[in-house]
Order: C-alpha cells, then sequence, then structure tokens
C-alpha cells in the first residue's frame, strides 16, 4: 500500500478490449488476462470500479445506422455491457476475487442496482465494483459512464484500458508516422476531436479536474504501474493543472 499513489481509480475497460483477437464477442482468454491485471490492482490496496463497455456485441449507433430505432440499440447496447460485466465478474472470481455488478438499468435477478451512495459505501470498503449500463439513459456512451461512475466515486484516476498504448495526432494502425502524446490537455484533446473519448466525457472530467490515462491493456502490469503513479501511455489534465 505505501508506494500506491492512487488510492481509488475507475478502470474503463471497452468492449473491444475483451474480445481480443476475435472480430466480436468475449475472449475467455481475454477475460483472464484483464481480471488478473485489476486483481493485483486491488490486492496492491486500491479501491477499484470498473466500468466495461459493449462495443463487442452492439452499439447503439450501429444498430440505428442498419435500421432499428436508436433508443432500442442504445438499450441492446446498454445490455450488452451487462453481459460484458457479467463475464468479467465471472473470471475475477475464477481467480479467487469476489466483485458486485452494479448496473445503471435496474435488473434484480442479475445483477444489484446502481447508486451512488451504495456504491461509495461499497468501494470503500474494498469491494471491486463493475459498473454496467453506461450512464442508463440512451445517447450517451460507457466514456461517459466511466467519467460520470468516476466522478461521483471520488476516484483519483481515470484510466481507459483499450487496445491502444496512448492517445496520438493521428490513427498510428493507418499511419506508420503518427506520434504518440505523453501528455496533454482536454482543451487540445476536444479542439482537435483526438481520439480519445467522447466530448461528454472529456467536459465531465475537465469541469471536475479528474486526470485520465489512456493505456493499452496488454502490456502486463501498466494498470499497476499507473496506480504506482509511473508514467505509462497518455496523461489528460486539465490545463491550469499542466506541470
Ligand atoms: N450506451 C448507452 N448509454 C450509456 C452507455 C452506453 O446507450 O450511457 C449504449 C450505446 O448504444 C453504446 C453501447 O451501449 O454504443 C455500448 O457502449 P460503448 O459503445 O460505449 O462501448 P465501448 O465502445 O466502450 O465498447
Amino acid at each position: 500500500m505505501a508506494d500506491i499513489e492512487y488510492k481509488r481509480i475507475l478502470v474503463k475497460l471497452s468492449g473491444e478490449a475483451l474480445m481480443g483477437e476475435q472480430a466480436s464477442g468475449i475472449d475467455p482468454q481475454m477475460i483472464a488476462k484483464t481480471a488478473a491485471e485489476l486483481i493485483a490492482l486491488a490486492r496492491a490496496g486500491v479501491e477499484l470500479g470498473v466500468v466495461v463497455g459493449g462495443g463487442n456485441l452492439f452499439r447503439g449507433a450501429g444498430l440505428a445506422a442498419a435500421g432499428l430505432d436508436r433508443v432500442t440499440g442504445d438499450h441492446m447496447g446498454m445490455l450488452a455491457t451487462v453481459m460484458n460485466a457479467l463475464a468479467l465478474k465471472d473470471g475475477l472470481l475464477r481467480e479467487g476475487e469476489a466483485a458486485t455488478v452494479m448496473s445503471g438499468l435496474a435488473m434484480p435477478q442479475v445483477c444489484e442496482s446502481y447508486t451512488q451512495r451504495d456504491a461509495r459505501r461499497r468501494i470503500a470498503a474494498g469491494e471491486i465494483l463493475i459498473f454496467a449500463a453506461g450512464t442508463g439513459s440512451p445517447y450517451f456512451t460507457t466514456d461517459t459512464g466511466a467519467s460520470l461512475r468516476a466522478i461521483e466515486m471520488r476516484a483519483d484516476l481515470l484510466i481507459k484500458a483499450t487496445k491502444v498504448d496512448g492517445i496520438y495526432d493521428k490513427d498510428p494502425v493507418k499511419h506508420s508516422d503518427a506520434l504518440r502524446y505523453s501528455h496533454l490537455d482536454y482543451d487540445l484533446a476536444i479542439d482537435q476531436r483526438l481520439a480519445v473519448m467522447d466530448v461528454a466525457a472529456m467536459i465531465l472530467c475537465n469541469d471536475n479536474s479528474l486526470d485520465l490515462v489512456v493505456c493499452d491493456i496488454n502490456q502486463p502490469g501498466a494498470l499497476l504501474d499507473l496506480a504506482k503513479g509511473k508514467t505509462v501511455g497518455t496523461r489528460v489534465t486539465r490545463k491550469e493543472a499542466q506541470k
């Protein structure tokens, strides 16, 4: 615990991070790997919340483009995040760590319903919380859900764990000369529409002075290194907070 710099951390896991090399769905090996990284954090004494995405299964915008009603599509997307959350909870349990799924959409037979007060009490008691269904409302994303839950939990740091090792000035998959930022501010990320998180999520973080780090979930130990204050991936801060 002594070398931990961030006592309470919210990790956002995109649905893509859970599908591994598959084209969609959930890769059990990725669940096991991710669970191990999260457990290392929790066992080091970090109070931990996890927000899971659902893009590996359904996204409302994609379903709407295919002709479905947008709100119905977003409901399907949120249900997809619940499936991912249950898979992650199962993965944590198999590694010997209990966790609780709290959903922004009530489904009492399946998981707990999210309330800020209950979640804050549980997280402070050291329970790993997996937040599902994003904000619980359509037209949002789980990035915004992650910013919101991080602020509600009074997290010290928000980590977005993806398949990329940081934020680049252009898509590193398409451009071999893409440059990775080590540090930038929310104003720049929003102005330049950098692929960090959606704008609503970044505005919430900026307004509440919550630092964000984007890192690669496949880099072993990255989450724990971040908790210890080491430099990993790209850090995004409020402009005046930059050193
Ligand atoms: N979603 C929503 N409200 C929220 C969060 C998510 O309606 O607050 C829906 C939306 O359709 C979204 C889908 O759930 O596309 C899956 O979430 P997201 O796309 O953020 O997942 P990720 O890209 O992180 O895998």
